[in-house]
């Protein structure tokens, strides 16, 4: 009777440790168990095994099978070690062979299907990134090959069967391995919707550029079709294209969640606009099997909240955390799971529970107590969380079928101007204007006397708090960087990306904070 082990990997969060999957036969009464603390998933991959080797044409040995998934304290969930487990009885049992350094050196993933056909499983992006880091080759379910090979494009095998697998096992998996293979190709920042589609709105255009440029938050309030969302989803078309290790953090992601990953969406910026009847584990993540949410869907691009006010206060609350820290820990029985979300909020809604207060061509009959329960759906925390705040008021019929309407800047316009004023403040500070700490602000956001008056005089107006005088010096900070990057600019030669900030640049910054009225 024998012993044998095949690896694989685990998933939480992020995170992908090795999966140790051990296969003991012994003597003795017809015996099948998995110990290791599996998940009902795990259990039920036993009957699958049992079927997928008979219909192999492998024989299912006598005597007690002891199947060991190594950590036993590391919860396992999914049907992702059906193949160890399967191989790991095959080699036990001397029906196929492997030679070692291929046992030692490869990982092994997939479902399999009662027939023996191998189906594809969630976040083998993630495994195969792990994998790749450590030197190590994968095999995967052919459904699961696109995907495996943008993390490790030299080093993925994959297989139809299980019949498949057993053959390239024979064949030696290294041969299978093309060692000069690139990461798949992808259309990355094709047919972008572009700003100058959007007539009009040219306040709301500034504001979407500068929170661009800064990474701030942003509120855009206006009457229902005024083109809120419009300009949101142009927002990820003006920020830089993701670079190497953001764009596999962001696929891990996607591969891990409930909705999986599209080789499509690939190095792009992620748009995510949830309905306001979401709920909080949908937004923030959970369920039984932890899965990421809107806020980690949207890490390093872009969480748009359509009707903010409509959303669960809960739910709102909730986004408090990530905001501050990028992260959000999701609780669940044996652990807790980290996901990172580091999103750039841009919220949307309306001025009055009917939509049309101020707006001259529509009469609103909100009475003001409305207006006011309405406004206060949203916590002042959360509101003052929001950098930026715009109105968008509605686009006049002249305006719309202007035929010789000012030129807007393009998407493209927009998005040289963003990156030039980001790689100023990624010179001076390493990050971007809305991370910047206390200590930073204090060294980079360096205002003058009538600066100083003037802030003194605002905060006392728009009551700010000591966190909102924070975020005006950062948006100022941003609109100089961007003021410092136009040609046309007196400042153009300053190349000193510590230079102060003027008193117009502090007065735009706080005229954004303003609330809207
Ligand atoms: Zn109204």
């Amino acid at each position: 009777m024998g012993i044998a082990c095949v690896a694989s990997r685990a998933q939480l969060g992020l995170s992908a440790p090795r999966v140790a999957v051990e296969v003991h036969l012994g003597g003795g009464l017809p015996n099948f168990s998995i110990v290791g603390l599996p998940a009902t998933a795990v259990k039920e991959s036993k009957d699958r095994v049992r079927a997928a080797l008979a219909n192999s044409g492998f024989d299912f040995p006598a005597g007690r099978i002891t199947v060991n998934l190594s950590p036993a304290d590391l919860p396992k969930e999914g049907c992702r070690y059906d193949l160890p487990i399967a191989l790991g009885i095959l080699l036990a049992s001397s029906q196929i062979s492997m030679p070692d350094e291929i046992l030692a050196g490869c990982e092994f993933y997939g479902e399999l299907g009662l027939a023996g056909e191998l189906r594809p499983i969630k976040g083998v992006l993630l495994a195969a990134a792990h994998a790749a880091r450590e030197s190590r080759s994968i095999v995967v379910p052919s459904a699961n090959a696109t995907e495996a090979r943008f993390a490790a494009p030299r080093s993925t095998c994959d297989a139809a069967t299980l019949l498949g697998v057993c053959e390239l096992a024979r064949s030696g998996v290294r041969a299978e391995i093309n060692e000069e293979a690139d990461v798949p190709e992808f259309a990355a920042g094709s047919a972008e919707l572009d700003l100058a589609d959007v007539r009009g709105q040219a306040a709301a255009k500034r504001a979407l550029v500068i929170a661009a440029a800064g990474g701030h938050s942003l509120l855009l309030v206006g009457p229902p079709g005024a083109g809120k969302s419009m300009l949101s989803q142009r927002l990820p078309g003006l920020l830089p294209p993701l670079a190497g290790d953001e764009a596999l953090d962001v696929a891990s992601i996607a591969s891990v969640s409930t909705r999986g990953f599209a080789p499509t969406d690939y190095a792009r910026r992620p748009f995510r606009a949830p309905h306001h009847t979401a709920s909080a584990s949908a937004i923030i993540g959970g369920g039984p099997q932890a899965r990421p949410g809107e806020v980690s869907l949207a890490h390093r691009g872009v969480l748009f909240l359509d009707e903010l006010p409509e959303f669960n206060r809960s739910v709102l609350e909730s986004l408090r955390e990530p905001l501050e820290s990028g992260v959000v820990a999701i609780s669940r029985t044996a652990r807790q799971v980290e996901y990172p979300a580091r999103f750039q909020l841009i919220a949307a809604m309306n001025p009055c529970p009917c939509g049309y207060l101020g707006d001259p061509s529509a009469n609103c009959r909100c009475a003001p107590p409305e207006i006011a329960r309405y406004r206060a759906r949203i916590s002042g925390p959360l509101l003052d969380r929001i950098d930026l705040r715009v109105a968008v008021p509605a686009v006049s019929s002249e305006e719309l079928l202007e035929e010789n309407a000012p030129e807007s800047m393009t998407s493209a316009q927009a998005a040289a101007l963003v990156r030039a004023a980001r790689q100023r403040q990624l010179d001076r500070a390493s990050k971007l204007n809305c991370e910047l700490a206390g200590k930073e602000i204090q060294k980079f956001c360096r205002i003058d006397r009538a600066g100083r008056r003037l802030l003194a005089g605002a905060r006392e107006k728009l009551s700010l708090s000591a966190r909102g005088v924070h975020r005006v010096l950062r948006v100022a900070r941003t609109i100089a960087d961007l003021d410092a990057t136009n040609p046309e600019s007196h400042d153009a030669k300053n190349g000193d990306p510590a230079s102060p900030i003027a008193i117009t640049h502090l007065a735009e910054a706080l005229q954004l904070r303003r609330a809207i009225d």
